[in-house]
């Protein structure tokens, strides 16, 4: 059966992008028509991604903390994992955001459409659902079709190799889980698997873990893990073979060697979800690595469709995703509202966390900049200690010649949470002085940001003088 609609703007994809376009442009007095295959709106990041990690992690850092007390005379012998009822309480998160979306859409008198929608000429949309298919007519577009996990060329089919979907339905707990992939979803998943009682392995292709961030940044949670974990970096996964007694897997580079797992979890990036979308009917292309290019208003090379996160390239983040979909709901309202950040955060939600915001060392040195850095250990704040916290860095780089922040890195006890006073730091330009004489509580974890900018003015009174006093 054939259903024929009209509407304003059409939003192709109900992920934190394609959901906050549809709110915002409703918001805006636009007619809005919100179209996903998947039903429940949340996308990966609600459904599959963030939320169900972060709920796992949640709850496995309570295993971790009961467990780490025993140095401070605390002890909870006889723990138990129920992982029916950790599976029931994770759907459970979900399903109540879920709710909240749907019930946000509502107040909104959004349309919404199931199904999966392709174009087939500039102004018309067919989706095909449970429903049947339908002809959206729109004025504007919105692409919001997010990503999907990257395979690994060498994996054969079978239900023990799983991506991230998989690895977070806690299907069953691997006495030997291999993590191909040393990034965000590999550390964070390591964590929960380790923490319920698989032996891990993690191959990393990088001399490094999470190579994104600086090496010292990453350093304090390398420590951590190392003796948990077997880390092989700077290797690769050159075949893999499902046997009867598991996935054999012959690793290559710093590592040589054959082992056999229960289960392998592929976690090496993602890709954009651009093919199957009709895009020739509209006169576009994606580039060779499938991404759709957008200008500061994300409107793609035909004006009247635009195109927000995951498609339009890294960082693939949710919190992109959000932004650039109020920016192009007000654009589409006639705003001159532009999507340009001066940098984007990124979070790796592993104990201790992970922050990273605006350029890394790396990155400073590649472009030829003069930066002046400035760190503070972690075990000179005495927040970090009385908090068994003691584990951990703040980093700040300052342009040498302005003294404005250029970016920063975190590793510690809620990282995620302090990078964001780095980001409003740089947004604002501020300046390691600025930064310095801004007046931190005590005791906090945030007065570790303050001392690296004052390490980086040439002293911090809670650090050893930069050079040793000589006595007169
Ligand atoms: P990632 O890019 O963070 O990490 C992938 C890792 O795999 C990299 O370190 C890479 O060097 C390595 N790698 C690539 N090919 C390899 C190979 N053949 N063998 C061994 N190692 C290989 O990607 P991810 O962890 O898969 O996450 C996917 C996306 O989702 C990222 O964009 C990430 O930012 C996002 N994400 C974000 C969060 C968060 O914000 N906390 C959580 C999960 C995922």
């Amino acid at each position: 059966m054939e259903h024929a609609i009209e509407t304003g703007v059409a939003i192709l994809g109900g992920g934190p992008g394609g959901y906050t376009a549809a709110f915002r442009a409703a918001d805006l007095g636009l007619d809005v028509c919100l179209i996903e295959q998947g039903g429940r709106l949340g996308g990966v990041c609600l459904n599959v991604g963030c939320i169900p990690s972060k709920t796992l992690l949640h709850a496995v850092a309570a295993i971790e903390e009961a467990r780490a007390a025993a140095a401070f005379g605390l002890r909870f012998d006889g723990l138990a994992i129920d992982i029916e009822a950790l599976r029931a309480h994770k759907a459970k998160i979900v399903g109540q955001l879920a709710g909240g979306l749907d019930g946000l859409a509502k107040a909104r008198k959004i349309t919404r459409l199931t199904g999966r929608g392709r174009f087939a000429d500039g102004r018309t949309l067919v989706v095909d659902g449970p429903a049947g298919t339908t002809r959206v007519r729109f004025n504007q577009a919105v692409i919001a079709t997010g990503s999907r996990p990257a395979p690994l060329t060498a994996a054969p089919r079978d239900p023990r190799i799983w991506d991230s979907t998989e690895a977070l339905a806690l299907p069953l707990v691997p006495p030997r889980l291999l993590i191909v992939g040393g990034g965000i979803i590999g550390l964070e998943m390591a964590q929960v698997y380790h923490a319920l009682g698989a032996a891990i392995t993690i191959v990393e292709s990088e001399p490094q873990i999470i190579p994104a961030a600086d090496r010292d940044v990453v350093q304090p949670l390398f420590l951590h893990v190392k003796n948990r974990y077997q880390i092989r970096t700077g290797t690769r996964v050159a075949a893999m073979t499902a046997l009867a007694e598991g996935i054999e897997v012959g690793l290559t580079g710093a590592t040589e060697a054959t082992e056999v797992f229960d289960a392998v979890l592929v976690a090496v990036g993602r890709r954009p979800n651009t093919g199957g979308l009709g895009l020739e009917a509209l006169g576009l292309a994606a580039d060779g690595r499938g991404f759709l290019a957008v200008d500061g208003q994300l409107r793609t090379a035909v004006p009247h469709i635009f195109s927000i996160g995951d498609v339009t390239g890294e960082p693939m983040l949710a919190h992109k995703a959000v932004h650039q979909g109020k920016v192009a709901a007000e654009a589409i309202a006639g705003r001159s509202s532009v999507f340009a950040p001066a940098a984007i955060p990124s979070v790796a939600y592993t104990s201790p966390e992970v922050a990273w915001v605006g350029l890394t060392e790396r990155e400073a040195e590649q472009r030829g900049l003069a930066c002046v850095k400035g760190k503070f250990p972690w075990g000179a704040s005495g927040r970090a200690l009385t908090a068994g916290a003691g584990i951990g860095v703040s980093k700040a780089l300052f342009d040498a010649a302005s003294g404005r922040l250029l970016g920063a890195g975190i590793c510690g006890s809620n990282a995620g949470e302090l990078i964001h006073e780095a980001t409003l730091a740089l947004e604002t330009g501020a300046t390691a002085e600025t930064i310095a004489r801004t007046v931190h509580a005590h005791p906090t974890l945030a007065e570790t940001f303050a001392g690296a900018a004052e390490a980086a003015c040439g002293s911090s009174t809670d650090l050893l003088p930069a050079r040793p006093r000589k006595r007169t």
